[in-house]
């Protein structure tokens, strides 16, 4: 068995059946994405539009793809006819846009709101308290094509475990939160995205339902 194969099998290993696994193949050749695809993996994040469908084009159809990172507004229509979940949703704009180009598709595009919960000032997001207004505006029930599926978060850098599960509960109380306020009819809230190479055990722990891992299974 390939690294890469034995890396996707300890992982899956350790994760409950209410998590799923997002194979973040960013930077990665084909050739790497295809082996993760070969030992049974078939859900792939990728953090750049163009990469994503160079290897969307490349790889088995049955992949399910999904974009991980900062996506630009002006970037969403060269995913939208096919990407299966945006989970970085960091402004209403984006959220706007990529209503507009899945109704263009004939598509719903589900989405995640990305949470700033992280200590860092760089990352994107929405804070708790801006998401929470942005959801208490009700601006995004004229999206019906953007579907928000539920909260992404990354944790704070650092190797202080308890501040990466404060990040978390965080994010899961947001989550749990707006699903009772917000989306008490809408079956397809569920989906809570944290959890990388370095901290996706105290992720699930914490509710993840996906984690995305990229390093643990594409390094040796
Ligand atoms: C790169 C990336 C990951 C994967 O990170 P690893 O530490 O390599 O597992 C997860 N989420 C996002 C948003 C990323 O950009």
């Amino acid at each position: 068995m390939g690294h890469i194969a034995k890396n996707i099998a300890e992982i899956r290993a350790t994760l409950p059946p209410t998590t799923n696994l997002v194979a973040v193949s960013k930077y990665h050749p084909i050739e790497a994405v295809a082996e993760a695809y070969a030992a049974g993996q078939r859900i792939f994040g990728e953090s750049r539009a163009q990469e994503l469908r160079e290897k969307a084009e490349a790889l088995p159809k049955d992949i399910e793809w999904h974009f991980i990172g900062h996506l630009q507004p002006n970037k969403v229509k060269y995913i939208a006819p096919f990407i299966s979940l945006i989970h970085a949703v960091d402004t209403p704009k984006l959220l706007a846009e990529i209503h507009r180009q899945a109704e263009k598709n004939g598509r719903v595009i589900p989405c995640l709101l990305q949470l700033h919960v992280a200590a860092e000032e760089t990352k994107y997001g929405f804070t708790p308290d801006e998401a929470w207004q942005f959801l208490e505006s009700g601006e995004w029930r004229n999206y019906p094509n953007a579907q928000i599926s539920g909260v992404m978060c990354m944790a704070t850098n650092t190797d202080d475990e308890t501040r990466i599960r404060h990040d978390f509960q965080v994010a899961h109380d947001f989550f749990l939160r707006a699903q009772s306020s917000f989306f008490a009819d809408a079956p397809h809230f569920t989906q809570c995205s944290w959890g990388m190479s370095d901290d996706y055990p105290i992720a699930i722990a914490e509710g993840s339902t996906l984690v995305r891992i990229g390093s643990k299974i594409f390094c040796e």
